[in-house]
């Protein structure tokens, strides 16, 4: 029997899943289709840190959004941990950005003053003795740091899992399959083309986080996503739990609640390679051993590369597709698509189902990038 769905959204990462869920919310089923399971690109390996006041475009032009995304997250957390049974582990940082050069101490300055100033966060510049007191296993030789508290963070694999969780109980379904086409009448795209079959819908969105790209061509819309690679090194650590995120040297250290320091993250743009580099692993171990020398030689409990949907601007793509009356974009977000997900997802819901939305996505429309392909 042919199959069919009223929406069919391309990608089972957090965009993807954050989609299903919005439409649930609104009444419209869908169908995920994913061709490597929910959530086991980036969406299930990112570090899960919610971040809204720091990062590419903030403060700027993803300022706004990332605030909005940030409380949508603290919003939705019991709610959607109790629908979907699946608790995400939403909860509050407290994050140390080291100084180890001075030339970074006047931006971490700076970085405390202006963060010091938003609600719910509490950021001020800390003394080299305070961070020895706080954390004595952190470098001696450290000049200082950003003692930053209010960010939060989730476990991004069970949060991905919980939204689609919740879509599955109010109707939407998950197709397992890799999408090889679109084929369509006038501007309407009628049936999504997989390797092992055909999907009829009403409508479609595209969230298929690096790999949007591929969608040019089905589309003849111009997608810039391109793919940055990032890998983690999940470290096992003797001794106490450390207690903060902590950053410098180019080292990122999340202690997690399962016991385990997610460690990285790098950034290389290597196409689509997906493998994990013991090269990398040693630069990660190099790093940690200016801020962390203890985790520098830990046992390696898993070591995870991933691919970062980013577009020229670090900005996301979200909605219509031009020249398209039923296609929607929902990619884009880069170093931020855990925080960013319920933002992108509630955004492209909304415009979907009545056209506008509340959330500042104004600057973030597909025809930014204008042209269409011949
Ligand atoms: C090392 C690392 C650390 C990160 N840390 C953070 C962080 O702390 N905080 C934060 O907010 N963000 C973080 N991110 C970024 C975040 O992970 C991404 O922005 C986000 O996961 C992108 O979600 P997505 O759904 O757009 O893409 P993806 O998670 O890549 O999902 C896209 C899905 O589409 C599927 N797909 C593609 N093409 C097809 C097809 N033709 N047919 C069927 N399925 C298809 C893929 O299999 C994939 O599952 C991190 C990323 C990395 C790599």
């Amino acid at each position: 029997m042919a199959e069919t769905t009223d929406v069919a959204i391309i990608g089972g990462g957090a965009a993807g899943c954050a989609v299903a869920f919005y439409l649930a919310q609104a009444g419209v089923k869908s169908t995920i289709i994913e061709r490597d399971g929910l959530g086991n690109q980036a969406s299930g390996n990112a570090a899960g840190g919610l971040n809204p006041l720091t990062g590419i475009g903030i403060p700027g032009p993803l300022g706004s959004f990332a605030w909005e995304c940030y409380q949508l997250h603290a919003e939705m957390y019991e709610g959607l941990k109790e629908q979907s049974g699946i608790d995400y582990q939403h909860r509050t940082v407290t994050k140390i950005d080291l100084a180890l050069e001075e030339s970074e101490i006047v931006g971490l300055k700076a970085s405390a003053d202006r963060i010091n100033g938003v609600e719910g966060f509490q950021a001020h510049w800390i003394e080299p003795d305070e961070i020895a007191k706080l954390e004595p296993r952190i470098a001696p030789g450290v000049l200082g740091g950003l003692y930053d508290h209010g960010n939060t963070a989730v476990a991004s694999h069970e949060f991905t899992h919980a939204l689609a969780a919740v879509a599955g109980k109010m109707g939407s379904t998950v197709r397992a399959g890799n999408v090889r086409s679109l084929e369509s009448t006038g501007g309407r795209v009628d049936r999504v083309v997989l390797a092992d079959g055909e999907v009829s819908c009403g409508q479609v969105v595209m969230a298929m986080g690096p790999w949007s790209r591929r969608a040019e061509s089905w589309l003849g819309v111009y997608i810039p996503v391109d793919p940055l690679k990032g890998e983690i090194l999940r470290l096992e650590l003797e001794g106490a739990p450390i207690k903060y995120d902590i950053t410098g040297a180019g080292a990122a250290i999340y202690p997690k609640l399962d016991g385990l320091n997610w460690c990285g993250t790098t950034e290389d743009w290597k196409g689509f390679d997906l493998e994990p580099s013991e090269e990398v692993a040693q630069e990660i171990r190099r790093r940690l051993a200016r801020v962390f020398p203890e985790l520098a030689n830990a046992k390696v409990a898993k070591h995870t590369a991933c691919l970062r949907p980013v577009t020229p601007d670090w900005l996301p793509v979200l909605g219509r597709a031009p020249g398209w009356e039923n296609v929607y974009l929902a990619t884009g977000a880069g170093k931020k698509g855990i925080l960013l997900a319920p933002g992108i997802g509630k955004s492209v819901a909304d415009l979907m189902t009545s056209g506008q939305t509340a959330l500042s996505i104004q600057g973030y429309f597909p025809e930014r990038f204008a042209t269409q392909l011949d």
